[in-house]
């Protein structure tokens, strides 16, 4: 006598179609939707034109909320996109590729304090891998 397995379909049922893509969020936004794809940076941007206002932000939000894997965290000191908001004064800020560097990540520079906070975090970066150095850690 044959038993009959019932064919499991194993749906995984997301709370949203969010994947982790190394320092991103990829948002599937549907095929009516173009482009499709949207990249979310770790600070809540998009990369497309829509930046911080495009839907696919809320998704990664909802996401996270739902427990959502996190994407990874970059090394101490480098940005994959600009950070969400100026380190040194809190302001925003808006990216700058003259200032991007391999090491550094994206360059970007403070609506308030220009590119002169942009070099004041650097300076904060390097100092205190300088001290974790010391002290014998390594970032
Ligand atoms: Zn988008
Ligand atoms: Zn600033």
């Amino acid at each position: 006598m044959k038993t009959l397995i019932p064919t499991q379909v194993n749906v995984q049922v997301s709370p949203s179609s969010v994947m982790v893509n190394g320092y991103f969020y990829i948002v599937d936004l549907g095929e009516h939707v173009r482009p499709r794809y949207h990249h979310v940076g770790i600070n809540g941007v998009c990369t497309c034109v829509l930046g911080r206002n495009c839907p696919a932000v809320n998704d990664v939000r909802q996401y996270l909320a739902d427990g959502g894997k996190r994407a990874n965290r970059p090394p101490y000191g480098y940005y994959p996109v600009p950070p969400a908001k100026c380190p040194v004064c809190g302001q925003e800020v808006q990216y700058d590729a003259s200032l991007s560097s391999r090491h550094r990540g994206a360059g970007w520079q403070c609506v308030a304090g220009g590119k002169s906070h942009y070099w004041q975090n650097r300076a904060r970066i390097s100092a205190t891998r300088q001290r974790l150095a010391q002290q014998g850690k390594v970032v």
